[in-house]
């Protein structure tokens, strides 16, 4: 508040408080960029790109050419109504001849591909990040006494280092 009535005050053009708070801005964006915030998120751009290059070839050069001879050798891309009601025997034709296609194949790859990328992300997170989670959150095996705030076994009844008597309730 007390900044803003400041800038109301000084209405007429104050150079000095304008490049003040370019200054702070300046600031701000290089304290962001240099958190490591900017780099982070260039590097999961980058590979988050590579990767997707992997799953499109993973799909189309080994997982759709499987699918294709377990199916009797049928080409996604090749699957298309085209509107005009006649036959073409690709997609290329039909669009050649400048039918309006619709192509639920391509959509149905689009599907295979989303679903590659939903198991691999699940799996990552599944065997990388929750076991660690699990770690952090492993079950006590020690409990602090509320007497003398030392560290003891989870079981104890009676604290070894003060010698108090421990109720049962606080095991928990
Ligand atoms: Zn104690």
């Amino acid at each position: 508040m007390k900044k803003m009535k400041e800038i109301d005050i000084h209405q007429d053009v104050d150079l000095s408080n304008v490049t003040k708070k370019a200054k702070g801005t300046l600031k701000d964006f290089k304290a962001f960029a240099t958190r490591g915030n900017l780099i982070d998120m260039s590097v999961g751009v980058i590979i988050g790109g590579a990767f997707g290059k992997i799953v499109t070839s993973l799909v189309n050069d080994i997982i759709m050419p499987l699918i294709s001879l377990a199916t009797g050798k049928i080409d996604f891309t090749n699957l298309f109504i085209a509107f005009d009601g006649n036959y073409y025997a690709t997609l290329e034709e039909a669009q050649a001849a400048g039918v309006s296609t619709l192509n639920y194949g391509n959509f149905l790859t689009a599907i295979i591909d989303f679903l590659i990328i939903a198991f691999c992300i699940f799996f990552f997170m599944h065997k990388l990040v929750v076991p660690k989670k699990q770690e952090e959150t492993a079950p006590a095996t020690t409990k602090e006494c509320p007497y003398c705030k030392s560290t003891i076994h989870i079981d104890a009844t009676r604290c070894p280092n003060c010698t108090s008597e421990l109720s049962q309730e606080l095991s928990e």
